[in-house]
C-alpha cells in the first residue's frame, strides 16, 4: 500500500498520544474537536484527491526510489515537469479547501534535504543521504503526512544563535550519545504540525563554525516524548464552537499553527541528517525556502481563486455585476492572481537537477514569486472588500437569523435580489470575511506576508542572485562605452 486512503490518515491521528495545549488546557481526541477538525479535513483532502482518477497526474506520481506510485507530495521532483505538476496540485488544493492544506512543507523539506545531505556527504564523507533516502522509502511507502520544520523561537534578532543569552532560543543538541542526540529548542508557526505524521526539522538559518550544535537536522514523530505542542490562535476561532457554521464561512476548511517545544527529546542515529555540519547550512535554508516560496504561488493562487469568485457572486447577488468598475475589480483580481501562478509556473519550468538527481526550482523566480505573494493577496482582499460592501463586518450572526422573534426581519433587511436567497449572501459575506479578516486571513495575508521568509529575506535573495554586472555590461556596450557590437551586415 502506498496510497493512505483520508479514512486511514484520519485513523493514524487517532492513535497518537500526544501532549497538546488549547486554551490553557490538555486536549485529548484532537482529531475530533471542532476547532481543529477543519485543518485535518484539509490535509485529508491531500489524500481523497490522490484517489480520484481525475486528478491522478497531478496528484500522484513515481517514486525514483521504489518504482512505485506514491502521492505527490511525497515525492522527490524528477523533471521540471515535476515541479510545475507539483504547482498545479497546489493550486487544485486551494480551489478545493479554500485554505492551507498544510502537507506542502513536508514535501518542500524533503527536496531540500535529500539535495543537500548529497553534497555535504561528498564534501564531508558522511552517511546522512544513505539515512534520508531510506527515510523517504518509508514516508513513500507508509504515505505519511510530514511537517518540515524550520522557524525557531529566536530570541534577540540581533544575536546569532551561539550568542544568544538563552541557548535554547535556537534549537540545539545539548546531548550526544552513542545511539543519537538529545535536541532541546522551540519552533514556531509551524502549520499543520499536529496533523502530521513526523516532524522534519532544519536549522533555521546560516551558521558560523563555532555553532555546531545548531546545525542539525533530523526527523521525529510527532508523538515522541519530550515533544509539547501549544494550539495557535486564530482570529475569529471560536466561531468552530459555535451551534451554526455560516458564520465561520469556511465551513469545512481551515489551516493550522502550533507552538512546538522541543523539551530534551532523543532523536536516534538513523534518524540524524545532519549534526554539526555548519558549512551546509545555508545550502539547506536556501533550498527548503525556495521550494517554499515556488509553492505559493500554487496554493495562494487557487485560495484566489476562489475569491475571485466570491466577488463574482456577491456583486451578482447585490445586483452590482453590471456596474463597470466592478467588472474592472474583478479584472484586476485576476490579473494579480494570475501573475502569481506565472512565477510559480515559471521557476518551475525554469528549475535544473541537482547532484543528488532530483529537480531543484529557478531560485531568482521563485524569490520574485514569493515577494509578489506579500503583496498581491493584499491587493485582491482590499478589492473584493469593496465589491462585497460594509454588510461583511455588521451583518448579525446567524443565530439572529434563524431566531423565531426577530429572525424574519433580519432576512427581510438583509435581503438583496428577490431571486437570491438572503442565505446565500449571508454564507458569502462570511466567506470573503474568514479569508480577508477572519480565521482564513492567517493563510490567505499573513503567512502569504511571512511564511517561506518575510518580504527583506526575498529581497536579500534577489539581489544576491541578479548578475548586475552582467547587466550594467549589456547597457555600457548599447550606449558605446564598450565595445559595440560589429555592424558590417
Ligand atoms: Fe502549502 Fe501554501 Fe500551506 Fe505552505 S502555505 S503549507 S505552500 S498550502
Ligand atoms: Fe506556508
Amino acid at each position: 500500500m502506498t496510497l493512505k486512503t483520508p479514512e486511514e490518515y484520519i485513523s493514524d491521528l487517532r492513535k497518537m498520544d500526544i501532549n497538546l495545549w488549547l486554551f490553557g488546557e490538555q486536549v485529548k481526541d484532537y482529531a475530533d474537536h471542532p476547532l481543529i477538525r477543519p485543518s485535518i479535513n484539509a490535509v485529508a483532502m491531500t489524500y481523497k484527491l490522490a484517489e480520484e482518477p481525475e486528478y491522478e497526474d497531478i496528484m500522484t506520481a513515481t517514486s525514483n526510489l521504489t518504482g512505485n506510485k506514491v502521492n505527490r507530495f511525497t515525492h522527490l521532483h524528477q523533471s521540471a515537469d515535476d515541479l510545475v505538476k507539483k504547482v498545479k496540485m497546489q493550486r487544485l488544493l486551494g480551489q478545493k479547501t479554500g485554505c492551507c492544506f498544510q502537507r506542502c512543507v513536508g514535501m518542500d523539506a524533503f527536496n531540500a534535504v535529500y539535495s543537500t545531505t548529497f553534497e555535504l556527504d561528498a564534501k564531508h564523507g558522511t552517511k546522512y543521504h544513505e539515512r534520508f533516502t531510506e527515510y523517504m522509502k518509508y514516508v513513500q511507502d507508509n504515505d505519511l503526512t510530514v511537517d518540515g520544520c524550520m522557524t525557531d523561537a529566536r530570541g534577540d534578532r540581533s544575536k546569532a544563535p551561539g550568542a544568544q543569552d538563552d541557548p535554547d532560543a535556537y534549537l540545539h543538541v545539548v546531548e550526544r550519545r552513542s545511539n543519537g542526540i538529545v535536541v532541546r529548542g522551540c519552533k514556531l508557526h509551524q502549520t499543520g504540525m499536529i496533523n502530521s505524521h513526523e516532524i522534519l526539522v532544519m536549522p533555521n538559518n546560516s551558521l558560523k563554525e563555532s555553532e555546531k550544535d545548531w546545525a542539525v537536522s533530523f526527523a521525529i514523530p510527532v508523538d515522541t516524548p519530550g515533544m509539547i505542542y501549544i494550539y495557535g490562535r486564530q482570529s475569529c476561532d471560536t466561531r468552530k464552537l459555535e451551534p451554526t457554521k455560516v458564520d465561520v464561512g469556511n465551513i469545512n476548511f481551515g489551516g493550522q499553527e502550533v507552538m512546538a517545544i522541543f523539551n530534551d527529546v532523543f532523536v536516534p542515529l538513523e534518524r540524524i541528517f545532519m549534526d554539526g555540519e555548519t558549512d551546509f547550512t545555508t545550502m539547506l535554508v536556501e533550498r527548503f525556502a525556495g521550494y517554499h516560496r515556488q509553492s505559493y504561488g500554487g496554493c495562494k493562487v487557487g485560495v484566489g481563486d476562489t475569491l475571485i469568485g466570491a466577488a463574482q457572486a456577491i456583486a451578482e447577488y447585490n445586483g452590482a455585476s453590471k456596474a463597470s468598475h466592478i467588472k474592472d475589480k474583478i479584472i484586476e483580481m485576476c490579473h494579480l492572481n494570475e501573475t502569481l501562478y506565472a512565477c510559480g509556473i515559471a521557476c518551475s519550468s525554469e528549475g535544473h537537477k541537482t547532484a543528488a538527481g532530483n529537480y531543484m526550482i529557478d531560485l531568482l523566480l521563485a524569490n520574485i514569486c514569493k515577494q509578489n505573494v506579500t503583496r498581491f493577496p493584499y491587493e485582491i482582499s482590499r478589492l473584493v472588500q469593496d465589491i462585497a460592501g460594509g454588510y461583511m463586518v455588521t451583518m448579525p450572526s446567524d443565530q439572529d437569523f434563524t431566531n423565531p422573534e426577530i429572525g424574519s426581519l433580519v432576512a427581510k433587511y438583509s435581503a438583496t435580489r428577490s431571486d437570491i436567497p438572503v442565505e446565500h449572501r449571508q454564507r458569502m459575506l462570511r466567506y470573503i470575511e474568514n479569508l480577508t479578516i477572519g480565521a482564513g486571513a492567517v493563510a490567505y495575508l499573513t503567512e502569504s506576508m511571512h511564511g517561506a521568509g518575510s518580504p527583506q529575506a526575498q529581497r536579500i535573495m534577489i539581489s544576491r542572485l541578479v548578475n548586475f554586472d552582467h547587466r550594467k555590461e549589456l547597457a555600457e556596450t548599447l550606449c558605446g562605452i564598450r565595445e559595440n557590437c560589429d555592424l558590417t551586415w
